[in-house]
């Protein structure tokens, strides 16, 4: 069976956690591995300011504390996403207004967000889907004009950029996922990037159980005691020892990724020339890491069927995600804006190939075979 996913291992992570027992003695959070990560993505990134979190989620929580919502405040985002990208925003007692997404890269479609603004409105929160970016120019227009927020969620956008920016470090915040199924990983984690410089102290108290610990170490103040809000959203230096291992070979896994991304799209490039499936669309600016490769076939039917077919001959895909929008929760705690013209129709004909660090070219040729099988069996003329 060709699985899915396989979590990025590079072979130096073990090294670099038993480092961080035996040599820096320093397990927990902000060790050397922490600075080494920070130090890392600030500079690649250009980023003012990065802080290793315990999830991604964690890092979109921490957004949300820091955006300082009132119960009733409106933050925008699209129905297609990862239910984390909403319950941060909910959990500080946001109403969630959903807009819909664009057919061709499954983001939020910008056009739609400004007719969804109310004077309540506090938040905008794009998605990067697959790591592709979004229409951040109008977003960040829009954002200006009516003195909004911008958190993006750029789980999936890690090494992407939008016109040579880092997707990230666009918007207000930018929160990103070192989960296992995403590029880089350290098992759980994420971080969170930090633009506007006004917001850093107060994201470090949050971060540190809303303490005012990380300027007590910078001899800033004598004694650190409570000030603020908080929890506790660093992450093991374990962990960061973790993912140090594979920010050294980051571009050595993003090429690897995009060779196997750049494969399926020209081998399955005949099919969608057929007219029998829809390929991925990367609009212009945009450079993307290869996070997700996905095809869109004709519709839910067509969907089962070629999930069972590529399960038969020995290919794991997936697909996701149900609309938040529809889901229980998201029927609680929020509301769709408009009409829902792309946002169900789209999800319900994606489906995801496997797609990871080293996936093997006999591997790929067989993801390729499976779906090109599917399409001649079950082909009308
Ligand atoms: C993975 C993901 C998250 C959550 O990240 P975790 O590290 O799993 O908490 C949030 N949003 C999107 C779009 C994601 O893909």
């Amino acid at each position: 069976m060709i699985d899915f996913n396989v979590p990025p291992y590079v072979g130096t992570e073990m090294d670099y956690v038993r480092d961080a027992a035996e040599v820096n003695h320093k397990i927990c959070g902000d060790g050397p591995f922490s600075r080494k990560c920070h130090a890392w993505m600030e500079e690649r990134f250009h980023a003012e300011k990065v802080l290793l979190t315990t999830s991604g989620t964690a890092a979109l929580e921490m957004a949300a504390v820091l955006c300082d919502l009132k119960p009733g405040d409106e933050v925008i985002l699209p129905s297609f996403t990862f239910s984390s990208t909403a319950t941060a925003f909910q959990a500080v007692g946001a109403t969630l207004v959903f807009v819909d997404i664009r057919p061709d890269t499954m983001n939020i479609d910008e056009r739609k967000i400004e007719d969804a603004i109310t004077d309540r409105t506090r938040v905008i929160v794009p998605v990067h889907y697959a790591g592709v970016a979004c229409e951040m120019d109008a977003i960040i227009d829009i954002a200006r004009k009516h003195n909004l927020l911008v958190v993006e969620d750029a789980a999936q956008g890690v090494m992407s950029t939008y016109k040579g920016r880092a997707l990230g470090t666009i918007g207000t915040f930018g929160c990103y996922s070192f989960h296992e199924t995403k590029n880089y990983s350290m098992g759980e984690g994420g971080a969170l990037v930090i633009n506007d410089p006004q917001y850093i102290q107060r994201a470090e108290i949050i971060r540190e159980k809303g303490t005012n610990r990380s300027l007590f170490k910078l001899g800033q103040v004598d004694k650190y005691t409570w000030v603020d809000r908080g929890s506790s959203y660093l992450q093991s230096d374990l962990n960061a020892a973790y993912l140090w291992a594979q920010l050294e070979k980051a571009d050595e896994i993003n090429d690897d990724r995009l060779a196997t991304w750049n494969f399926y799209y020209e081998h399955l490039k005949p099919l969608a020339d057929a007219g029998k499936i829809e390929l991925p669309v990367i609009p212009e600016g945009c450079v993307h890491n290869a996070h997700m490769f996905y095809i869109k076939v004709k519709d839910l039917d067509e969907r089962t069927a070629l999930i069972s077919h590529l399960k038969e001959h020995g290919v794991m895909a997936v697909f996701h995600y149900v609309p938040l929008h529809s889901s229980p929760a998201g029927l609680m705690f929020g509301r769709f804006h408009g009409e829902d013209e792309y946002t169900t129709k789209e999800s319900d004909r994606l489906v995801r190939l496997p797609m990871y660090y080293g996936l093997r070219s006999e591997h790929r040729d067989r993801v390729v075979n499976a779906v090109e099988s599917f399409f001649a069996i079950n082909s009308t003329v």
